[in-house]
């Protein structure tokens, strides 16, 4: 039998739901900025569809357009502004960053409870320590659209591909927390199809047009793509999904499945910054 498809669109909309909700509901609006440093034609994309959905939810939201060659001392004196200003609760510097500047310094200046991507040392730590505040968007992506499906995730092997500090890391120590039986496989990992193939959940997240094949997926298993490749032929994920389907029980597609699902908890991040912020909550 086909894979259910688990549509990121359809889960999202719920989220931006709740999220407009909150937002009506509140005394104060919460607010999200986004710096996007040069003209990345992908990162401005992206950029794009966070103001919209930003906006859509009643968001305050400014952007900050800076030139590719500002430079690194420029570029920290606006998270300065952007940390002292009292309308912006949740802050994202569109990476990647120019060559002239040091990404993890910038990251590091932003106020950890403005860090709507949860990409600090302060945020990535309390993950680590089971003690969540802003989680990584794109992990907390994952994990919804697992569970999503309604399929129990304790005691089921997972298995993350890729190690990234944005999304492979803090998907496997979420699936930890669930108490999965999680293996993070990557670039140097030995016969990667002997560790996919034994997964109830797998998430692939490692920017390979569409290395996970059929034969590499166990039957019935929950199969997350987050890769975004571009090709001659359009945009594919990391899983080759015309293949996988066949096998898979569920498997999100590319596009429609982790990216609308990531925005939405980008400014889920943002009202959850605004509490931290005000100390309602850690
Ligand atoms: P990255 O380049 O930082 O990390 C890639 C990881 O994959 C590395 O840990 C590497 O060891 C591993 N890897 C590379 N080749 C491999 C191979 N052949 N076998 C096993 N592991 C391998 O990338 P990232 O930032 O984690 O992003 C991964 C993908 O997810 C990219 O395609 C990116 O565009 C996409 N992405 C999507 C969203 C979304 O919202 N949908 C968000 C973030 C990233």
């Amino acid at each position: 039998m086909p894979a259910k498809i688990i549509d990121g669109k359809k889960v999202a909309e719920k989220f931006l739901k709740d999220i407009n909700k909150n937002i009506k509901q509140s005394k104060e609006k919460p607010g999200l900025a986004i710096v996007l440093v040069g003209k990345n034609p992908a990162s401005e994309i992206y950029v794009n569809f966070k103001e919209k959905k930003a906006r859509e939810v009643g968001l305050y939201f400014k952007r900050f357009n800076l030139d590719k060659n500002v430079s690194q001392d420029g570029l920290l004196r606006i998270i300065d502004d952007i940390n002292q200003n009292r309308k912006i609760h949740g802050v994202i510097v569109q990476l990647p960053l120019p060559d002239q500047i040091d990404e993890t310094l910038v990251v590091d200046s932003i106020l950890p409870h403005k860090d709507a991507d949860g990409f600090t040392p302060v945020n990535l730590g309390s993950l680590v320590n089971d003690d969540n505040r802003l989680v990584p968007a794109t992990a907390r992506a994952c994990l919804e659209l697992i569970k999503s499906t309604g399929q129990k995730i304790a005691g089921k092997n997972a298995v993350v591909v890729g190690r990234s500090t944005i999304v492979g890391k803090p998907t496997a120590l979420l699936l930890l927390q669930e108490n999965a039986t999680v293996t993070v496989c990557h670039s140097k990992t030995k016969n990667l199809k002997e560790h996919t193939k034994n997964a109830d959940i797998l998430v692939v997240a490692c920017g390979k047009a569409k290395l996970i094949k059929k034969d590499m997926v166990k039957p019935g298993a929950i199969v997350i793509d987050v890769g975004i490749n571009r090709t001659p032929n359009g945009l594919v994920g990391d899983v080759d999904f015309d293949g996988v389907k066949e096998v898979a029980g569920y498997i999100t597609p590319v596009p429609g499945g982790v990216g609308p699902m990531t925005i939405a908890m980008l400014l889920d991040n943002t009202l959850n910054a605004m509490e931290i912020g005000k100390g309602v909550r850690f």
